[in-house]
């Protein structure tokens, strides 16, 4: 099948898009990948997206940026993006599962993802007790002794979320100093259900058979290794950009999140934008994402408008 643009990816940088784009009758197809709603969907409550005063959770947030996107005509597919050609126009995309779709323009918003320690036991035990989701998670720790790993916001806004179900839990930080808001902090350290081991950094995830059973960790300032028993551990040590399936075709920076030209959307290869978090490692926030979106979509429509495609 053939598309004038598809958008990869339906966080609120891809929505946004969609919404525009459909309002401009360019009736774009949006693939889904398997995080539908993008990393907010993950998220508890959004504070900060204007227009929400009360506040509105992240699920509902997306469910509404995708009603709103569907109303106008954009068209929405799952599916898993394995690999493209961007070396010509139409590019083409190679969907997992062997079919092809060609597009004249390309809009990347695949977003991040959350990033791994890297230690012994933490792969093997993801669905066992290790969790990079407190949303979807949190849960199933009623009245479990729980520990965060991380000291930025993200960290504190799970603990702060995993107080809810569990009987403890505990901040593990690699440092004294935490990286999080001075609000954010001042939240978790407010909540009596919080414990704090600061300057301690993760060595191992043990488990037995059938669960995760605590987290080797070794303090800083002793040199000393201990074992923090737990039932559960969060990472919430922050993202990395999703752009494997580029194969390197777009410039990206150090990081490897893709280069746009500053001020606009646009990569290194005409008639591909990108948007989001894929592209954006300093602010990160939906309302920064859903704004990349707009630009994105908008660079989009100019340029097909000015190849008559
Ligand atoms: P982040 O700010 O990058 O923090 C990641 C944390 O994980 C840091 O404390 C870091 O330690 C630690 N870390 C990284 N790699 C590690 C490793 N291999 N082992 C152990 N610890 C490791 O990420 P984030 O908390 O996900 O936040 C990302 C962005 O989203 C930020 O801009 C944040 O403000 C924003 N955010 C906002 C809200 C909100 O306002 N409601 C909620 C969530 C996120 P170091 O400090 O030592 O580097």
């Amino acid at each position: 099948m053939h598309y004038q643009t598809i958008i990869i990816g339906t966080g609120p940088a891809g929505l946004t898009a969609a919404i525009y784009l459909a309002r401009a009758n360019l009736f774009p197809l949006i693939i889904e990948g398997e995080q539908p709603g993008g990393q907010l969907t993950t998220t508890t409550e959004v504070e900060n997206f204007p227009g929400f005063p009360d506040g509105i959770t992240g699920s509902e947030l997306m469910d509404n940026m995708r009603k709103q996107a569907e109303r106008f005509g954009a068209r929405i597919q799952s599916g898993y993006v394995a690999r493209v050609d961007l070396s010509k126009r139409p590019f083409t995309l190679f969907m997992e599962g062997g079919a092809e779709l060609t597009a004249d323009s390309l809009i990347i918003s695949t977003g991040a993802s959350a990033k791994k320690i890297g230690i012994p036991g933490e792969s093997e035990n993801i669905g066992k007790g290790v969790s990079t989701c407190a949303t979807c998670d949190g849960f199933f720790f009623r009245n479990k002794k729980i520990i965060v790993v991380g000291g930025g916001d993200t960290a504190m806004e799970e603990a702060q979320f995993l107080t809810r179900f569990a009987s403890e839990v505990r901040i593990v930080h690699r440092r004294q100093e935490l990286r999080a808001s001075q609000i954010m902090q001042d939240r978790a350290r407010g909540n009596a259900k919080i414990g704090w081991s600061l300057g301690y950094t993760p060595l191992e995830v043990l488990s037995n058979e059938d669960k995760v059973t605590g987290l080797k960790v070794r303090c800083n300032a002793s040199g000393e290794v201990e074992v923090l028993e737990t039932d559960g551990i969060f990472l919430a040590i922050g993202h990395e950009p999703n752009t494997g399936f580029l194969e390197g075709q777009l410039k990206t920076d150090s990081l490897g999140y893709i280069e746009v030209v500053p001020g606009t959307s646009k990569t290194n290869i005409q008639g591909v934008f990108a948007c989001g978090d894929v592209q954006d490692h300093t602010y990160r926030q939906a309302i920064t994402s859903a704004g990349s979106g707009c630009m994105a979509a908008l660079d989009c429509e100019h340029f097909l408008l000015e190849y008559q495609l």
